[in-house]
């Protein structure tokens, strides 16, 4: 059997260089590389014209620039796509493209499944499997990209211009925001995470700007400080909860980095990013978290962060028993932290149509952590239920 080929997805700039340097090629040819890869969007060796024809030959033996493949599309009636991806092992996961005027904004996941099990989301409900890989993570955004590009009709880019954008986010090309909120805690994957954000981030590669690359972390605060040392992106914080009692049990990892060690890890961090500010994600959930005397409470949690609050509106999912607030709890919510000058925003549900809005993730999961399976004895079975493929 030859041995396996090395998919060139999963290395960032570095370890790209470190792979040419061990096949006695000079560091640059990591860059060559990845611009055909992420800017000329190449999916094979043939075409990299500014290579020797050996080292083309040598990679398209030892190599290959390989994506999941996309089992299901599903367009939402607000112009939200969901593609569901299967992984070489038969797992599957979720990505979402989120149109907004002259903003596409990617949600992409990090983990198959979630092994943090927050009481209100339906990825936690499908069980842990594993990591994803550095591919599989930037796979997502490379996939999408080529995805919209073929249908720029749809988003008003240029159809069969060149790929991807020289700069990715202007002239109207679809993707100009990531955001890591899709399945799986990314901070819980975190070498995996940081090559493939250094990935979006390099001018090689996608190059989008920090403030356009968002990790969402339900509060690892040891990770969060080694985030802000070695790739300051911008964050948000799922905070649910303005007291460790109810967030105890809302998020469980709370037992374990309750809200006072989780707001100091996010002061430490916006030192480090010239204080820009994080965003705070708060869904409402009826008669749980949503009274004024909340509103009061997360208001002075936040009162001396540069801070940015989502409220969002608990979309259902099978088996989980919460409700949304009503619309007045939600306005007067919002209310009370605008007054206390914390900019505050509802997030509008996008994609709920197709099960893509946020905490609705799921994908194919083989479960190692067995609790898909006692959730559907208890009867209350999610997605998970159906055979993987
Ligand atoms: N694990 C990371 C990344 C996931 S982001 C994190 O917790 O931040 C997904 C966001 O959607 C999180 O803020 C999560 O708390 C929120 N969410 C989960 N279930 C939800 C639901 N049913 N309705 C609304 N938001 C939900």
């Amino acid at each position: 059997m030859p041995p396996p080929r090395t998919n060139l997805l999963q290395l960032d700039r570095e370890a790209m260089a470190g792979y040419f340097a061990g096949l006695g090629e000079r560091p640059f040819r990591a860059v060559q590389v990845l611009q055909w890869i992420y800017q000329r969007g190449a999916t094979g060796f043939a075409g990299m014209t500014d290579l020797s024809k050996a080292l083309r030959v040598r990679l398209g033996e030892e190599a290959e620039i390989r994506l999941p493949d996309i089992v299901r599309r599903q367009d939402s009636a607000d112009g939200t796509r969901k593609w569901l991806l299967r992984l070489e092992d038969g797992n599957c996961v979720e990505t979402v493209f989120i149109p907004d005027g002259a903003r596409g904004t990617l949600c992409i996941s990090s983990q198959v499944g979630c092994g943090l099990n927050c009481t209100f989301c339906a990825t936690a409900r499908q069980g842990f499997s594993r990591n994803l890989g550095v591919d599989e993570i930037i796979g997502q955004v490379l996939l999408a990209w080529r995805e919209l590009d073929r249908a720029a009709g749809d988003y008003g880019g240029q159809a069969g211009g060149v790929f991807p954008p020289e700069e990715p986010g202007s002239g109207g090309r679809p993707i100009t925001n990531v955001v890591l909120m899709g399945m799986g805690e990314p901070l819980l994957n975190y070498d995996n995470v940081v090559s493939a954000m250094r990935l979006m981030l390099d001018d090689y590669s996608f190059g989008f700007s920090r403030r356009r690359v968002t990790l969402s972390t339900a509060g690892l605060v040891p990770a969060m400080d080694r985030l802000g040392r070695e790739c300051a992106v911008s964050l948000a914080v799922s905070l649910h909860a303005a007291n460790d009692a109810l967030r105890d049990r809302l998020v469980p990892l709370n037992r374990k980095y309750p809200i006072a060690d989780l707001l100091a890890a996010c002061r430490r961090y916006v030192e480090r990013r010239n204080r820009e500010r994080i965003t705070f994600e708060y869904v409402m959930l009826r008669g749980i978290n949503d009274t004024a005397a909340d509103a009061r409470a997360l208001a002075r949690l936040l009162g001396n962060l540069p801070a940015k609050v989502n409220l969002i509106p608990f979309n259902p999912s099978a088996g989980l028993d919460y409700r949304c607030s009503e619309q007045d709890a939600i306005d007067r919510f919002r209310d009370i932290l605008m007054k206390k000058r914390i900019m505050t925003v509802t997030r509008r549900t996008r994609g709920g149509d197709i099960d893509a809005a946020c905490g609705q993730l799921a994908g194919r999961v083989r479960d190692r952590t067995r609790r898909a399976e006692r959730l559907a004895r208890q009867g209350g079975g999610t997605s998970c239920a159906e055979p993987l493929l």
